[in-house]
């Protein structure tokens, strides 16, 4: 019984834990793609200069944004759909979703799109719950209202990081193909949360398996190839 509960309580937070009901989390390593996917933004300066480090290698990737930085800087939600990447939902306040009810999940989760509708227009349908929280019933709700859970099956730890290399090697031995990676251009807690060691680490990710023939996609390339 204490087994079962504590392997529930893991379920709500394990990106790949399917319990609560299946979501994208990846493709098999066969597939020898990489998504990066960054979540939290947008932010200032540094989704801006992550945004030049994608463009200097031509890599698309996929942004989660907090609805309610959206309304404070729509025009960096803007810049972002700009220059080609895919834009999904993070809610418009970051709350956990474990112990929210059905309404205030569908509230959060709207506010977050028409926020990302006001500022970019059209965009994406894919969801991304804060921490990767879950509970019995949270995908159905996702998916009445029109959306996509994705998880992911690489966590970079770069909200706290102590340095580059700790967030690198974080990722790097992981990486094994079909892999969604997640990063942050942002933090829930204030804007302008200082993400200028992911934007670095993310030029060296991209150099090193660009050189060892992975091919960066965003989402829903990668979600057309399952
Ligand atoms: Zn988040």
């Amino acid at each position: 019984m204490a087994a079962a509960a504590s392997a529930a309580a893991y379920q709500t937070v394990s990106p790949t834990g399917q319990l609560y009901g299946k979501a994208f989390c990846g493709l098999p390593p066969e597939s020898r793609q990489i998504a990066l996917t960054f979540d939290d933004g947008p932010n200032d300066p540094h989704t801006l200069n992550l945004l030049d480090i994608l463009s200097k290698h031509s890599v698309p990737a996929t942004f989660f944004l907090i609805g309610r930085y959206v309304r404070q800087r729509p025009d960096i939600a803007a810049e972002i759909s700009k220059r080609g990447h895919a834009i999904g939902n993070h809610t418009f306040t970051h709350p956990l979703l474990t112990f929210q009810s059905g309404a205030h999940i569908r509230a959060e989760i709207q506010q977050c799109s028409s926020a990302i509708t006001d500022a970019v227009g059209q965009h994406t349908n894919l969801f991304r719950p804060p921490w990767g929280g879950r509970r019995p019933g949270l995908f159905s709700i996702v998916r009445e209202i029109g959306l996509e859970p994705v998880m992911w099956n690489i966590t970079g730890y770069d909200w706290n990081a102590p340095s580059m290399a700790f967030i690198e090697k974080k990722v790097t031995r992981e990486v094994r193909g079909g892999n969604v990676v997640l990063l942050h251009d942002g933090g829930h807690v204030a804007f302008g949360a200082d993400r200028s060691k992911t934007v670095a680490v993310v030029n060296r990710l991209i150099v090193k398996y660009k050189s060892e023939g992975f091919e960066f996609v965003d989402i829903p390339a990668m979600m057309r190839r399952m």
